[in-house]
């Protein structure tokens, strides 16, 4: 696994230095070696955002989250020894402010539109914005859609209507709790059965 959204690409078992931008100072230290990412569950097993391993074993020790999924990995922390989570869940309900907006990113929009082009249905290697930057498009959710090189430069300057052509389907932000770990970071395979998202869907 990689974590690129703090800037480490160190896997379980290894040790590194990442500070963790999650974790409160004031936490009790369970390890220095943790360095994996940890899908943190609601209450609910709805998902609410990755933590880092280490927040993860700081919330288990408190009592606040309980090890769902596990890796191999053990860590020793205040004279006990925990296996280092994979997916935890929150021992009481937390209330998420909602709308969560989905970072628009290149990626999120390849995976909102099923990688494939929305004019043609190939294989999509552009970002295509519906209405023309150069005539007031905005790079916005609803004016952005995942578009092959050979429609997008057809297409060129011109509207859909010049074009004669026409969306499946009117673009729009994403939705689902899923969505709140797209663009963040990896996502780790032992996630997915609590995503809810295709195997082919990564951050
Ligand atoms: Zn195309």
């Amino acid at each position: 696994m990689s974590i690129t959204a703090l800037g480490s690409s160190s896997g379980p078992g290894t040790t590194g230095s990442r500070r963790d931008a999650l974790a409160s100072p004031h936490a009790p230290a369970p390890a220095a070696s943790t360095t994996g990412a940890t899908l943190l569950l609601n209450a609910t097993y709805e998902p609410l955002c990755v933590v880092s391993s280490r927040r993860a074993i700081v919330l288990v020790l408190a009592a606040k989250a309980e090890a769902v999924d596990v890796t191999d990995d053990e860590v020793h922390a205040e004279r006990v020894t925990v296996a280092v989570p994979v997916v935890v869940r929150l021992t009481r309900y937390v209330r998420v402010p909602y709308p969560v907006s989905v970072p628009l990113s290149r990626r999120a929009v390849f995976t909102r539109d099923g990688q494939t082009c929305v004019y043609c249905g190939g294989s999509a290697t552009s970002i295509d914005h519906v209405v023309p930057r150069s005539r007031g498009g905005t790079h916005t959710w609803d004016n952005v859609v995942a578009a092959c090189r050979r429609c997008n430069h057809t297409k060129a300057d011109r509207s859909l209507a010049e074009m004669g052509w026409s969306l499946p389907h009117p673009p729009g932000a994403p939705s689902g709790a899923a969505w709140r770990l797209l663009g963040h970071r990896t996502v780790d395979p032992r996630w997915r059965e609590w995503l809810g998202m295709p195997d082919s869907v990564s951050a």
